[in-house]
């Protein structure tokens, strides 16, 4: 069974090496030079920069598991206890996020009123099933409008660089609606995980990272499992954009790329962004073009931002800090990846990472280097309410189209794509546009997919 993979991000990479184990041929095509997509991993005077993801949350055990297949296993190397602390830009300064439930409804993150609501939770009657729901709308339905604005509104920002009001709650963040249709409620729900986490794995649950699981990485960041899978695949072919897609006479298709012969395979996985996917179908399938084209990108910028440790206004005590939207800030969230991974600074330093963008500020993506750099500093003093030193080191990068964006009608364009391209055999779809975008997610998807496209059944 021979499978042409499009696209070598970790989905591509991933659903590549699955099929390998599976007994299949899998021939991984690449546009740009360099395989991993958004996951690359620089090492550059002593910092150690994330470009894209900063590391993957261990709760979903595809991440792991799949390190373990490829025997790196060892090498995983979770967020440091330090990191365990984590902040919101709040009414003029960085409050800590209470650590339990009794801490919080002593603090002062939210008013009485608000945490009266909250409290009120677990009996706020379920949803009946009816038409999709916006993320901010599921939480104040759930906990009130003062806790959505503070607490679910960053948290969002932090996962989709998005828009609550426009993200949908069963496609973003399906777990959530889970929770509320099995166990009636979040906090019935997340007791009931809890509790099961914890029968599972002794008193593990929670780490550095919350109750959704530990960051998690490997000593040279996500590259070693992206340069890993690369090397185990046998067929990898970057620097070919693929431009055309055709049904052959007797089953399976033909994909074409740039200065490469044609491929001919039994079966497609399409692992590319969703507006790549619609151009190659578009000709045979329109309503699956259609509906893979309504998926709407965001624009991020990571800025990593390198300082000597004391000069620093404050301890980079924590994981850093997230801003909800009606701060009105610039940045997004600041992450203090050398207190979540001490060996990303050399010794002496300490690195930020700083990402703008998103649905809040699209428009810095346009600013060059030297103001965004501005911009950022600005925005540090803001947050910090004291001075802050220029960077000895900086990189910024920037990603136009950096995280899809489910928003309202995600689940109806995704069952339109899939419907579309039922009648066509041997067509997959992959990839972070559909059906989940943490790289956890990303592998999974190509998990899920190896059963079908071995059998030759729909995906
Ligand atoms: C700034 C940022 C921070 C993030 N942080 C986290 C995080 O901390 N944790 C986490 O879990 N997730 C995070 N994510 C999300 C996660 O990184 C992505 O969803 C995931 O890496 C996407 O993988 P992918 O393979 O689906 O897509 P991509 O990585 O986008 O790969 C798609 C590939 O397709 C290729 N391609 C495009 N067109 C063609 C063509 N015509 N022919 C052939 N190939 C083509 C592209 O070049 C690319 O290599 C972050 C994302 C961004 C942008």
């Amino acid at each position: 069974m021979k499978v042409t993979v499009i696209g070598a991000g970790i989905s591509g990479l991933a659903t590549a090496y699955r099929l390998l184990e599976a007994g299949a041929e899998p021939i991984l095509v690449e546009a740009e030079p360099r395989v991993g997509g958004k996951i690359f991993s620089e090492a550059a005077d002593g910092f150690l920069i994330e470009h894209g993801p900063n590391g993957v949350l261990d709760s979903r055990p595809a991440f792991t598991q799949l390190a373990r297949d490829l025997g790196m296993g060892e090498r995983l190397m979770p967020a440091s206890d330090a990191a365990h602390h984590r902040y919101l830009y709040l009414r003029g300064q960085l409050r800590a996020l209470p650590g339990g439930p009794k801490d919080f409804f002593l603090g002062d993150i939210l008013s009485w009123r608000g945490k009266a609501r909250m409290a009120l939770e677990p009996f706020i009657p379920g949803r009946r099933r009816g038409p999709d729901e916006s993320v901010f709308d599921f939480a104040s339905r759930r906990v009130g409008v003062e806790a959505a604005r503070t607490l679910i509104d960053p948290m969002v920002t932090g996962v989709f660089a998005g828009d609550a009001q426009r993200l949908s709650l069963p496609a973003a963040f399906p777990r959530l609606r889970k929770l509320e249709d099995e166990h009636g409620g979040l906090v019935r729900g997340m007791v009931a995980t809890m509790r099961a986490r914890r029968k599972e794995q002794g008193a593990k649950a929670g780490g550095p990272a919350g109750p959704g699981g530990t960051l998690t990485s490997f000593p040279g960041g996500l590259s070693e499992m992206t340069a890993t899978l690369a090397d185990r695949l046998p067929d990898v072919r970057t620097g070919a954009p693929v431009s055309g897609l055709q049904a052959r006479e007797g089953g399976g298709w033909r994909v074409t790329a740039a200065g490469m012969d044609p491929i001919d395979s039994d079966a497609v996985v399409f692992a590319a962004p969703t507006p790549v996917i619609a151009q190659l179908v578009g000709g045979f399938a329109p309503k699956a073009a259609e509906a893979l084209n309504g998926i709407r990108y965001s624009p991020a910028a990571v800025i990593a931002y390198g300082v000597k440790a004391d000069q620093l206004p404050r301890p980079l005590d924590g994981f850093g800090f997230l801003v909800p939207s009606f701060e009105h800030r610039k940045v997004l969230g600041v992450l203090w990846t050398s207190s979540i991974f001490a060996h990303r600074a050399p010794a002496g330093h300490a690195m930020l990472r700083i990402i703008v963008g998103g649905a809040r500020s699209p428009e810095l993506l346009g600013l060059d280097d030297a103001s965004l750099l501005a911009v950022i500093k600005s925005e540090l003093e803001i947050t910090f309410g004291a001075a802050m030193p220029d960077p000895v080191f900086s990189r910024i990068i920037r990603w136009p189209a950096g995280i899809p964006q489910y928003e309202l009608g995600h689940l109806a364009r995704r069952e339109a794509a899939e419907r579309a391209l039922r009648p066509y055999k041997g067509l997959y779809l992959g990839g972070n546009g559909l059906y989940g975008v943490s790289v956890a997610e990303c592998i999974a998807r190509g998990d899920a997919l190896v059963g079908p496209v071995m059998r030759g059944e729909p995906g």
